[in-house]
């Protein structure tokens, strides 16, 4: 039998946490080590072929959806691949849906940050719900009773799908349904009507949602308009008595990609649900769950580029081309080296943030959190599209196979960018913060200039963004520029501090100086990047 030459051995067997020196480094400065042993256990498994195969298998198997049963009752379910119950069994059962509101210690978002990273390269598309699901608590909190009542079941490390009453279940995830036709940016032309029942809280919902992922969650918090405006709602999918609430699945829908993960179009057909939080302020109440699934927007993002780096410089170190391996190839190296730097600086970004968020009681940390997040946001999102289809091309023809999870990550990517607020309404959404908190400007800008003295390039970023900042003309059209220029400021401060120094130097060399290109393997010839490739390829 033919034996092929000249092809890499397939990146398994190797434990994605390990190999991940960023990662690691970032875990014990945020003050999460002691979860280190809970994202080694996840890193191994992330590596073994078993748990490759569940992310092919929930991918190329897509979900199903059962409007009716055979005799014509309507049950509106969407019937998984096995491979997709295994992966949410393993992301429940590690808490990766609820550790800091199960644990609330120092570090605790940051190790949860950590965790789905790693878990989330394997397969991205079941990080929805369990996103969902973590985002969900502070939402609910703002009902305490309904919060008594289902936060036991949404942080219960047991994964217990169908579709069955809450008391008989062993636990319990959560969606979000605030996209309408007519509108998901601006939700305030939300049309689905709350008409109060009497009973304290409770109302029937009529309308419909365009996009609502993950429909077999057990509950759903929902934005609709009451007599007093646009408030939110929690509603189950089944009644306390059993019967199936008036939610009914129109189809699902086909997908760029996020293919294992089922997102539908529903209609709400005077569907019973509480009020959680106040009427008529349905977007304050929501937007903290918004807040949580757009820092997993920030992780996906950065597990994203991270995996696809680390299949890049694997198959460098592998394959030969004109007498020597592309890992030895200076162009190739700039290429590696150059995604490498900004997956290293996104990673340092994510952990960061999650500290932001652990050390929230903190006002300086909680406005620092305020604007970082909707600027990593914006910019990590944008970035992986460009991050994971330069990887791509590195494998060459292989690359673009449908047999390596590359055309997977290239096809989930710009998904992450699109929901839980697009890149424009972050970018704007910037703006808003600046104008209504300055004390966050105040903080950003702090925290960036604690690099201040390191190096003269990020000193002259950091002025040249104060100068941006102040400067009110046209702002609504130089948002994203605005938004850039604090987003590599901040990485760059974070890699000058803690990052390596010679993907420190490199970052400032392109990023900031005008040394880069505009396409990745732009970096000023160095020495120190055959390092960097090193220090990000797995070793197997
Ligand atoms: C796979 C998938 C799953 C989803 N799952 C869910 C879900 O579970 N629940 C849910 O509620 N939603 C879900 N969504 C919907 C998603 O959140 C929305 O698509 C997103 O918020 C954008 O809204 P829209 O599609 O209505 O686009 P629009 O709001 O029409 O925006 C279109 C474009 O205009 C830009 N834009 C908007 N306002 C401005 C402005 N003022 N200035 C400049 N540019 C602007 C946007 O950035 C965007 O690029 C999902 C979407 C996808 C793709």
């Amino acid at each position: 039998m033919d034996r092929a030459l000249n092809q890499p051995p397939p990146l398994v067997g190797y434990n994605l946490f390990e190999a991940d020196l960023p990662l690691r480094e970032s875990l014990e400065r945020e003050g999460a080590w002691w979860a280190h042993h809970m994202v080694h256990e996840l890193g191994h498994l992330g590596g073994t072929e078993e748990a490759i195969a569940w992310g092919f298998q929930a991918n190329s198997n897509p979900p199903q959806l059962h409007t009716h049963d055979r005799f014509g009752n309507r049950i509106d379910e969407v019937e998984f691949h096995p491979a997709w119950h295994r992966l949410m069994q393993v992301a429940i059962g590690h808490g990766l849906h609820a550790l800091p509101w199960r644990e609330p210690r120092p570090g605790a978002h940051a190790a949860r940050a950590a965790a789905f990273y790693v878990w989330s390269q394997v397969e991205g598309g079941h990080g929805c719900p369990v996103s969902m699901t973590y985002a969900a608590i502070p939402a609910l909190r703002k009902a305490p009773e309904l919060a008594a009542r289902w936060e036991p079941l949404i942080t219960a490390l047991d994964y217990d799908p169908g579709l069955r009453p809450a008391a008989s279940k062993r636990g319990a995830l959560v969606g979000m349904a605030m996209t309408e036709k007519q509108g998901g940016s601006d939700v305030r032309a939300n049309t689905t009507r709350a008409v109060p029942t009497g009973a304290d809280g409770e109302h029937v919902l009529t309308g419909h949602k365009w996009f609502c992922s993950a429909p077999m969650c057990d509950a759903f918090l929902v934005l609709a308009q009451a007599p007093g405006g646009l408030s939110c709602f929690l509603l189950p999918r089944v009644l306390d008595d059993g019967a199936r609430n008036g939610f009914h699945i129109q189809r699902l829908k086909d997908k760029l990609g996020n293919r294992s993960n089922a997102s539908a179009e529903i209609e709400l057909d005077g569907a019973w649900a509480v009020m959680v939080g106040e009427e008529g302020r349905g977007v304050r109440t929501i937007i903290d769950m918004v807040n949580h699934t757009r820092l997993d927007c920030v992780i996906g993002s950065a597990a994203l580029m991270r995996q696809a780096v680390a299949q890049a410089t694997h198959h460098a170190a592998y394959r030969s081309a004109f007498g020597r391996l592309l890992s030895e190839q200076p162009l190739m190296v700039n290429v590696l080296a150059d995604l490498a730097v900004e997956s290293e600086a996104t990673t340092l970004l994510m952990m960061r943030l999650a500290g932001a968020f652990d050390r929230a009681s903190d006002p300086e940390q909680a406005a620092f959190k305020r604007l970082a997040l909707a600027v990593a946001k914006y910019w990590t999102c944008k970035r992986a599209i460009a991050v994971v289809s330069e990887a791509l091309e590195c494998h060459g023809g292989n690359g673009y196979v449908e047999e390596s999870i590359m055309p997977r990550l290239y096809r989930e990517a710009p998904l992450n960018s699109i929901w839980e607020g697009s890149g424009n309404v972050n970018a704007l959404d910037v703006l808003r913060a600046m104008a209504r908190e300055p004390e966050a400007v105040t903080a950003f800008v702090d925290e960036v200039e604690e690099a201040r003295g390191s190096d003269p390039r990020l000193d002259d970023a950091v002025d040249e963004l104060k100068r941006q900042l102040s400067d009110q003309t046209d702002a609504e059209a130089r948002a994203r520029r605005i938004v850039e220029l604090m987003a590599v400021a901040l990485q760059a401060s974070l890699l000058v501090r803690h990052g390596d120094p010679g993907v420190a130097e490199a970052f400032c060399a392109s990023r900031l100086d005008s040394h880069g290109g505009r396409s990745f393997g732009t970096l000023p010839p160095s020495s120190e990047l055959a390092g960097i490739v090193r220090r990000h390829q797995p070793q197997i």
